[in-house]
């Protein structure tokens, strides 16, 4: 590993017993998989165009699975009309000769869903369409517990900024890219309550105390903008609109921005149409039978939103295969909105390794150090992310670390979904 001076080295693909690596070889192609299933389904429904042209696409589709399996290099990406091609290329470039299963992990991971893009940004008849939507709608409906039980708490509420920050930390839990192997019933048991309780002590850097006495100190601006830059759809973006609302009520926050990514990414992020679907659900009785609470919560929630105090916006940043290390250069302009903001909460695992430039630090290495520019800046970050790739940082002490690597060896208390961050760096005024 290196000392936190010299320039930190990526997880690669090829780093033997990685997270890099049991994706790459387990997952991708399952995931690519799913999205030719996917297209089957739908189009048995469909018309005849769209049928016809189905074939095609499902070959261009085996075609990427295949290239995975045999480790093929990875080919620039064919211009789909759609801008944010001639990154990826440049950026594969400056790689240099490397194969599915021997690249930087965080490269080759948005490559994929890039290239998947690709596939329909160039088809006539599947514009627009959403190849994960199925597999996001199915894991929320399975997720009706807890929804009903977090309306119920909303309801009662005014409950504490800690317990509702976790709510929204642990919602992190359920990401169906990285968590494909585990059952509904696990997934279940990672929602709730009783979960929350029982996982607080696997917060590795817990921050929360610092975050609460940067939004107590006086005086508080009169704008107070918070930005949640989203990760998952279903459970998480319905725990994540309590949060918003949350900060809302207590006027933590004057208004939320969501930031939501511009086409389909890592299976389960939030697409804009998302919200839409997210809201369906909630709506139906067919889904949610237990109306008591929900009735009152999604009257409510809906008008943040009619109201603007809860935005959405798409920023095409978030697509683009880059770390967020290179944001004041590649999105100089976000960057200076982000810095302007109250606070920027930043869900999720991706999110995180794009903060940290998915390096393998030291384990102890200050959460600032590894933001690159981002820790220089005046950014407010607050990362709130269930850990389940190759980087940790912000851990209190090789003490620490080493008690956990005894209680979760081989590495799983970084990987395994079970702990979390709650990581904040207050900026430069
Ligand atoms: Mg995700």
């Amino acid at each position: 590993m290196p000392s936190p001076t010299e320039e930190v080295r990526a997880v690669w693909t090829s780093d033997q017993g990685s997270m890099a690596q049991q994706t790459a070889v387990t997952r991708w192609p399952k995931i690519v998989e799913g999205t030719v299933d996917d297209i089957d389904e739908t189009a048995a429904s469909s018309d005849k165009e769209k049928r016809a042209e189905r074939a095609a696409m499902r070959i261009a589709l085996q075609e990427i699975m295949h290239e995975i399996e045999r480790n093929e290099p990875l080919k620039p990406l064919r211009e789909d009309g759609v801008p944010g091609i001639g990154d990826f290329n440049k950026q594969l470039n400056g790689i240099g000769s490397c194969s599915w299963l021997d690249c930087p992990w965080l490269f080759a991971e948005c490559y994929l869903y890039r290239r998947i893009q690709t596939i329909f940004n160039a088809s006539k008849n599947w514009q627009g369409y959403d190849v994960f939507k199925r597999r996001k709608d199915s894991t929320f409906v399975t997720s009706r517990a807890a929804v009903e039980e977090l309306a119920s708490r909303e309801e009662a509420q005014r409950l504490l900024f800690i317990e509702m920050t976790e709510i929204a930390l642990w919602g992190n839990a359920t990401d169906l890219s990285l968590l494909s192997h585990l059952s509904m019933e696990d997934l279940q048991d990672l929602q709730g309550q009783d979960a929350i309780q029982k996982n607080q002590k696997n917060i590795v850097d817990n921050d929360t105390d610092a975050v609460w006495a940067y939004l107590q100190c006086t005086p508080s601006p009169v704008d107070r903008h918070v930005d949640i830059v989203l990760d998952n759809a279903g459970f998480e973006l319905f725990t994540d609109l309590i949060y918003a609302a949350y900060l809302l009520d207590s006027q933590i926050a004057t208004s939320v921005q969501l930031h939501t990514k511009q086409f389909p990414w890592f299976v389960s992020d939030v697409v804009l149409t998302d919200v839409d679907s997210l809201f369906e659900h909630l709506g139906s009785a067919k889904c949610f039978p237990d109306r008591e609470y929900l009735d009152r919560l999604v009257p409510r929630l809906r008008k943040f939103f009619e109201c603007g105090a809860i935005s959405t916006t798409s920023e095409p940043f978030w697509t683009t295969p880059y770390s967020f290390h290179e944001m004041p250069n590649r999105a100089p302009a976000l960057f200076d909105q982000l810095q302007s903001s109250y606070l920027v909460i930043f869900k999720g695992d991706l999110n995180y390794r794009k903060l940290t430039k998915d390096g393998l630090w030291p384990y102890t290495t200050s959460f600032r150090e590894t933001l690159g520019p981002l820790g220089k800046s005046r950014m407010k970050i607050l990362a709130l992310r269930t850990n389940k790739s190759d980087t940790c940082v912000g851990v209190e002490s090789q003490v620490k670390v080493d008690a956990l690597n005894a209680e979760a060896p081989g590495g799983a208390w970084v990987r395994n979904g079970r702990y979390a961050v709650i990581s904040f760096h207050e900026g430069h005024c």
